[in-house]
């Protein structure tokens, strides 16, 4: 996809996973932040070129609202490279918070950039 937010000059690979896992959103949220300080994340500037980003989209139907964590992701309804793989996977699926299809946000979403296959 294109960078969102118009700071980074390099496209981005985006990839969504599906986990399941005993661990507490917290311990993958550890895990997660192990992985990217592991492949030597670097970044100079918010939204700028990046080595790797992990970011926790849902953990089940949990609602967490902390300073290190929040969950369902805050940005979900504003990024299309979330919005349109999170339709492919769950296409009848609500938002736990809005009550919406990842259709219906999709439609509704302001985010004009242009999303490409990777294959
Ligand atoms: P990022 O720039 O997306 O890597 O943001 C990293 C920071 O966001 C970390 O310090 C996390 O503690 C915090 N954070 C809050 N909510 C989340 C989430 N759902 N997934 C990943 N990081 C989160």
């Amino acid at each position: 996809t294109e960078a969102w937010g118009g700071v980074a000059k390099g496209k981005f690979l985006n990839q969504l996973a599906v986990i399941s896992t005993s661990w507490s959103a917290w311990e993958v949220l550890e895990a997660i932040q192990e992985i990217e300080a592991e492949l030597g994340r670097t970044r100079e500037e918010p939204w700028g070129d990046r080595t790797m980003d992990i970011d926790i989209l849902f953990y089940g139907e949990e609602f967490i609202d902390t300073e290190k964590l929040k969950v369902p992701h805050p940005f979900i309804a504003e990024r299309k490279f979330v919005l349109v793989p999170l339709l492919e996977l769950f296409p009848d699926r609500k938002h736990p918070i809005s009550g919406k299809t990842f259709a219906q946000m999709l439609r509704e979403s302001e985010d004009k950039s242009e999303i490409e296959p990777y294959f």
